[in-house]
């Protein structure tokens, strides 16, 4: 079978190039004669791999000294529950932006370990759905942090402007990291399961400001403590060293095209082909406002939604799989992360072009 693009939201597409490099040192890595995978997150050689991923990261975010980053398990959701935890203190609330599915998740979790002060900041401009400017939400008083979701996944819905707040920011990043270029020293804490721009899943990776640490709860279990994670320079146990190696591998890559500057370049210019697309034709719709249109995750609609499943078959026979939009919000939805080339969008464009000269 040919190779397709693939537009699963997560775990998502990973650069052609750094899968032919893994293949080929998958049986023999490094010389060692055996796989990355079977050894030693402690031996010299992991230690090199677990070395230079940190500092290509560090590199491609321009993460300023006083951040640490962790190299975790866990998932975004872990996350939901290690950062209130972790930051919490002696509060018992913190500000949580409510902008989609995700967000809301982080909510609920959340509600285990305090009393969340919940902003609902969705709203709707010109009859599509948006974000209320983060100069308007309301934010309390005694929160310990300010916890949004820059990129919601689902939705399709993307924030680019920050709370206002003097408060740590805490923000997950798992459909937005390295997408487009961010300003890391205005977050307290940024985290993203690794399965759409760094890796595998598997893999989780937390930056997180170091006056932050060192004030977490009692029962925290160990392997979501921040302080711990640090201390142990993220092997407190076992860590996922295969999904940790390929993550590095695509540091390199997004490196060696230019860093998340040109990255974003090209983010903009795949997105700008789909959005114009289907602004321009009345067979298919996308519901969200200009203004907080994703650069990852494109959902839309076709007019027709009796239509939907010869729509799905017909793109995977054309090798464009895994567009079927999420339950929540129906219809379709194309994750473009890093590694879909532009190729794909406009071969994606092109089908929906003959579908809908097809079907209209
Ligand atoms: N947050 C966002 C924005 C996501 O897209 C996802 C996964 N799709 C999650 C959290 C949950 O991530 P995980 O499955 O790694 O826990």
């Amino acid at each position: 079978m040919e190779k397709v693009y693939n537009f699963c939201a997560g775990p998502a597409m990973i650069p052609a190039e750094v899968l032919s490099k893994v293949q080929d040192e998958l049986v023999n890595w490094n010389g060692l004669g055996t796989s990355v995978m079977e050894i030693s997150h402690r031996s010299q050689d992991f230690i090199a791999v677990a070395e230079q991923s940190e500092k290509d990261l560090r590199e491609l975010l321009s993460i300023p000294d006083n951040y640490h980053v962790l190299f975790c398990h866990g998932g975004a959701r872990g996350q939901f529950a290690a950062v209130p935890m972790n930051l919490l203190g002696d509060s018992d609330t913190a500000d949580y932006m409510d902008g989609g599915y995700w967000a809301h998740s982080a909510v609920e979790e959340a509600k285990k370990y305090c009393a969340p002060n919940v902003v609902d900041i969705t709203c709707e401009r010109d009859g599509k759905k948006a974000i209320i400017p983060a100069s308007e939400w309301s934010l309390s008083d005694d929160a310990a942090y300010v916890h949004f979701c820059p990129n919601e996944t689902i939705d399709g819905i993307e924030i680019r402007d920050l709370p206002q707040t003097d408060k740590p920011i805490v923000a997950d990043m798992s459909s937005t990291i390295l997408s487009r270029e961010i300003d890391i020293s205005k977050y307290g804490v940024i985290y993203a399961g690794a399965q759409k721009n760094i890796g595998p899943a598997g893999l989780t990776v937390v930056i997180v400001r170091d006056d932050l640490l060192g004030k977490a709860k009692q029962i925290l279990p160990s392997i979501l403590d921040y302080s711990v994670l640090v201390d142990k320079e993220s092997m407190f146990n076992t860590p996922p060293t295969f999904a940790w190696y390929l993550a590095g591998e695509v540091f390199k890559w997004l490196k060696s095209i230019g860093g998340v500057a040109e990255m974003q370049q090209r983010n903009e210019a795949k997105a700008k082909v789909l959005y114009d697309f289907i602004d321009s034709s009345d067979f298919y719709r996308n519901e969200v406002h200009s203004d907080n249109r994703s650069l990852m995750n494109v959902p839309f609609q076709l007019k027709n939604p009796e239509l939907d499943a010869l729509f799905l078959e017909q793109a995977k026979a054309a090798g464009l799989v895994a567009l079927k939009g999420h339950r929540a919000v129906g219809g379709m939805r194309a994750s473009i992360y890093n590694a879909m080339p532009i190729e794909g969008v406009q071969a994606l464009v092109n089908f929906m072009a003959a579908f809908e000269q097809q079907h209209a």
